[in-house]
């Protein structure tokens, strides 16, 4: 845990209490701060209180010896209503601040000397995948990374921090419009697409708490941002005017004059007159298609602007493992391959796994986003089948049946895991994908898309290891003859 040392004797408000904000609760207790945790569920207030979190019912506290608050990224302090601490925090003036924020005062505290590097990663899209794959880089290179943000651990739950260390901090947009002294040696900034509207009112304020991942850097930092998309390349360009910081583009899928860029899955750096090939994305299975391209290519650049050797980047780049639930091949089945993109909660998400294969026997379904699946329609010649479940099912139906794809309402997950096994085996496809990428949310039938991704994986293990006993009696019985 960090010690928030620099609130040392500040009376802090903390609302919020899922594990981030005990982590921050607890870290500002340790750092010396006088603490009032409070949350709007009684059990989640007595769930910290058994951790040692000192709570007080905000709602009769004196909020003017409060000196600052900090809120959980998820409660609004403004659309789409104000919750009622944010009211009560601005009728009597005090700051509303992030776990981020305190982290980083935390590094502003000491001496520049000892400070430790921070790697930040936004974007709408594909800032896990790019800030597991920073830190895989950074400890396969022999670095003390510290993974957390947005992602895994909250910050003030990583490791003490000491000159050596690499924070490598996923940062959400909620997190950085109530962060201030953020000063990232990297920043990287993926790409931007509507998101999270109900909350930030419209796509400038979308992109103005996006942007504050920049602020502060000096000319020693570096800004990596990605140019596959209009917004990015208009940022990339009012960035250059406005600041002396090294700013590096990066592409997924069209070469650039400078920066870091992957054509067909080859990824090169271009620095001054020099094009160098560092990695070949294309044996990197858990990087398929473009989209992870980009991702690859945000890594290598925020990781070289910290001087890392590029061959040892490329080299780990190589080796990431991937993370669950984003295109992750869980097993192969006799030709068939299996893959979990149970992460593909609306259909932009689900629009990049069918960009990147053919063949595809398609799981979709579960709670429709408002859009459905019709975007998607110009993908639908890379799906042999689709396998549609959940409450989605009968309107699905109806969009790919009017497209003319071959589909069938299955209902469950179980069914229509054996249903497109059965007929990928069948087809005459070489390679054939079963893959569920739902395009929906999955509140109907599961928790989350965790627990769907998982039962999809264990099924199809179990499938799996079916399949080997199968095979091992069948030569048993053959060696016999
Ligand atoms: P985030 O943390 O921003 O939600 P993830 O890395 O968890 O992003 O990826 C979630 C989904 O977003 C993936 O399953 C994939 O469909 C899509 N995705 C990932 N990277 C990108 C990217 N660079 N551009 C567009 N879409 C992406």
């Amino acid at each position: 845990m960090i010690k928030a040392g620099t609130f040392k004797g500040k009376t802090i408000a903390v609302f919020g209490l899922g594990r981030t904000g005990i982590s921050t609760a607890l870290s500002l207790k340790s750092g010396g701060a006088k603490v009032h945790a409070w949350d709007d569920n009684s059990e989640t207030v007595e769930r910290a209180k058994e951790q040692g979190v000192p709570v007080t019912d905000l709602r009769d506290a004196d909020w003017s010896k409060f000196d600052e608050i900090v809120l959980s990224p998820g409660v609004p302090d403004n659309l789409p209503k104000p919750h009622w601490t944010a009211v009560k925090a601005r009728e009597f003036d005090v700051p509303i601040i992030s776990d981020i924020e305190i982290f980083a005062r935390e590094v502003m505290g000491r001496a520049e000397e000892n400070r430790p590097k921070i790697i930040a990663i936004t974007g709408t899209n594909g800032k896990s995948t790019t800030t597991a794959l920073i830190g895989h880089i950074l400890r396969a290179c022999g670095k003390d990374a510290q993974i957390g943000g947005n992602i895994g651990r909250g910050v003030l739950d990583l490791d003490r921090m000491h000159k050596g260390t690499y924070y490598v901090l996923e940062l959400s947009s909620y997190q950085l419009e109530r962060t201030n002294s953020l000063c990232a040696n990297a920043a990287v900034f993926l790409n931007l697409t509507p998101d999270h509207l109900e909350r930030h009112g419209d796509m400038d304020r979308y992109e103005a708490a996006k942007r504050r991942i920049f602020l502060n850097q000096t000319e020693d930092d570096t800004v990596v941002i990605g140019v596959d998309n209009p917004e990015g390349r208009r940022i990339c360009s009012e960035l250059k005017v406005s600041n002396g910081r090294r700013i590096v583009p990066i592409s997924g899928r069209k070469s650039l004059g400078f920066g870091v860029c992957a054509i067909k899955g080859k990824l090169y750096c271009n620095q001054k007159d020099k094009v160098v090939e560092v990695a070949n994305l294309n044996k990197a299975q858990a990087l398929e298609g473009m989209h992870n391209w980009q991702n690859a290519a945000a890594a290598y650049a925020a990781v070289r602007s910290l001087g890392i050797n590029p061959q040892a980047i490329g080299d780990a780049i190589l080796s990431f493992p991937g993370l669950a639930h984003r295109m992750e091949t869980v097993a192969k089945i006799v030709k068939v391959r299996f893959v979990n993109d149970s992460k593909a909660t609306n259909a932009d998400a689900a629009k990049q796994a069918l960009t990147a294969y053919n063949d595809i026997f398609w799981i979709a379904g579960g709670e429709a986003k408002s859009e459905g699946i019709d975007p998607l329609e110009p993908l639908f010649k890379n799906v042999r089948k689709s396998y549609l479940i959940g409450e989605a099912g009968p309107r699905f139906h109806k969009t790919l049946s009017k497209a003319k794809v071959d589909n069938k309402i299955s209902g469950t997950l179980e069914m229509a895991v054996l249903c497109a096994l059965r007929d990928a085996l069948n087809s005459d496809a070489k390679n054939p994908i079963v893959l569920l990428s739902p395009a929906c949310a999955s509140f109907d039938q599961f928790k989350n898309f965790e627990v769907r991704g998982d039962a999809f994986r264990t099924q199809v293990q179990q499938l799996d290891e079916m399949f080997q006993r199968e095979k091992e009696t069948m030569a048993k019985r053959g060696s016999a003859a």
